[in-house]
């Protein structure tokens, strides 16, 4: 399987009620400002080269961002400080992203998260989180072979990724590694033959943003620390 086969997949999958449900409505009954759009109303792949060496891993899409555009972190406060952080890293193309086909090419990272369908308040369920796992296990599988580092953001996406890693092989300690900004974790493959550094950023919601738990420069740190550990 390939990363485009495994996206091509992931639009069609209606796993989750009530993330169908709400990913439709909001495509139906849309924000003012967006009244002109056809929302996309489908699960968001992820996006960025599948030999990324660096992978992003968020939360799920918001109702009026991605699930809107149909792209990760797309069209939303969130994904503009996410891609001016990138591209001040040389690993975005350009510092906006407003629409699918705008130009905006990554360089050696993909953004992805957790769950790839809206949730209301941006909260998915545990249950969801749960169901949506297999495809974030089968898109660490295929970028494993490039993969050097994982930055995450989020505590939500940190308990998301670490079974995900375990059963890839990954050796974690003990006990789990506990999420925080700036969290930092080296990890070794079992058979000794591989490498991957996990970092924690709190997420540029637009709530910690605004009660500035986190800035832009915050999240750059982790994000070139991240680039660095990569090679990128
Ligand atoms: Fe499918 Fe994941 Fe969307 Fe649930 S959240 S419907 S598992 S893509």
């Amino acid at each position: 399987g390939s990363v485009d086969a495994l996206d091509a997949a992931l639009v069609g999958c209606r796993a989750c009620p009530r993330l169908v449900r709400w990913r439709e409505e909001a495509g139906r009954v849309k924000r003012r400002a967006y009244l002109d759009w056809t929302y996309w109303a489908r699960p968001v792949p992820g996006y960025g080269p599948p030999d990324a060496a660096l992978a992003v891993v968020a939360l799920a899409p918001a109702a009026h961002g991605g699930n809107r555009t149909g792209r990760m972190f797309t069209g939303d406060p969130s994904g503009d400080l996410i891609y001016a952080e990138l591209y001040a890293l040389g690993l975005a193309s350009q510092p906006t992203a407003v629409a699918r086909g705008d130009g905006l090419a990554l360089r050696g990272v993909r953004i992805t998260s957790p769950v790839h369908c809206a949730p209301p308040d941006n909260k998915p369920t545990t249950a969801e989180r749960d169901t949506c796992r297999p495809w974030l296990a089968h898109e660490m599988d295929l970028l494993r072979p490039t993969l050097r580092a994982v930055v995450v953001l989020g505590g939500f996406g940190w308990q998301a990724l670490l079974p995900v890693l375990a059963a890839a092989g990954w050796a974690l300690p003990r006990p789990r590694p506990v999420f925080g900004h700036g969290a930092r974790v080296p990890l070794r493959s079992a058979d000794g033959t591989g490498e991957l550094l996990l970092l924690g950023s709190y997420h540029p919601s637009r709530r910690n943003v605004s009660t500035r738990t986190v800035t832009p420069a915050m999240i750059g740190e982790v994000l070139r620390a991240g680039a660095v550990a990569a090679g990128l």
